[in-house]
């Protein structure tokens, strides 16, 4: 039975003390009570330290939202995944469709991060999804492949303790569109078809598959309610303690 995870990406917002009121809100609407699911919070790398301070003991994880292959060097602007790892991450962002449109960021990169996060003991969240043209031309499955293919193929299952994937349709990241849940379980399912293969059907049965792109409140439960959507990564409603609280909750009560 695969644990739900719910994963806020803070982006490049919050401030030490804006993060410390977002978490003082967090507990306010949180604390006191179990919830099923994993929470995992990803701050720009000023508020990792004061976040990690902040959420001890609350069992909450800490995600950082990029990190760099080599584990030092003369690489100026770059953190390492030790000195994340040094920092309380347990987790870390990969391949998310802003840097690898913004910032450039190639297929390639993405593998040598991910398989430097893995060697330093994160699990990476592994972001993949389709722009909108690529899906009007029906490509959504065949890119989703090939990215997977790309960061994941050459990983021999043993180096892999745990990775999380994360669906996020690049049309849907920010816009408010949401994938409809049927387009999301189609390519969830798809990709963990593509675990099974590639790796075991052990492997593929125990990976979290999240969706990502305006999940909101209101949306969650219907999303969560597809048999390969085991959780969602959340930007824009995680940076409101209210928003972030109800899909943490699933948008159960
Ligand atoms: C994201 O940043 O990964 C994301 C899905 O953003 P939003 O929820 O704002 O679409």
């Amino acid at each position: 039975m695969r644990k739900a995870l719910v994963a806020g990406n803070w982006k490049m917002y919050m401030t030490r003390i804006q993060a410390i009121e977002l978490l003082k809100g967090l507990r306010q609407e949180l604390g006191g009570k179990t919830y099923q699911t994993q929470v995992v919070l990803a701050p720009p790398f000023t508020a990792l330290e004061t976040v990690a301070r902040e959420i001890q003991g609350s069992g909450w994880g800490l995600a950082a939202q990029n990190g760099f292959w080599e584990k030092e060097g003369a690489f100026t602007g770059e953190i390492s995944f030790p000195m994340l790892a040094e920092l309380g991450c347990s987790m870390v962002i990969l391949g998310h469709s802003e840097r690898r449109h913004f910032f450039g960021e190639k297929d390639e990169w993405v593998r040598r991060k991910l398989e430097a996060a893995l060697a330093s003991g994160l699990t990476p969240i592994l972001c993949v999804g389709e722009t909108l043209e690529q899906r009007d031309q029906a490509q959504t499955l065949e890119v989703v492949r090939r990215q997977l293919q790309e960061a994941l193929g050459g990983l021999q299952e043993e180096e892999a303790k745990e990775f999380v994937v994360a669906y996020e349709p690049v049309w849907a990241i920010g816009t408010g569109r949401t994938a409809t849940p049927s387009q999301a379980q189609e390519v969830h399912a798809m990709i963990r078809q593509w675990l099974g293969e590639r790796f075991s059907l052990a492997r593929a049965d125990a990976t979290r598959i999240l969706y990502g792109g305006s999940v909101k409140p209101e949306n969650i439960a219907d999303l969560m309610a597809c048999p390969d959507i085991d959780g969602a990564l959340v930007g824009g409603a995680s940076l409101k303690a209210d928003s972030f609280a109800a899909i943490v909750r699933l948008g159960k009560d």
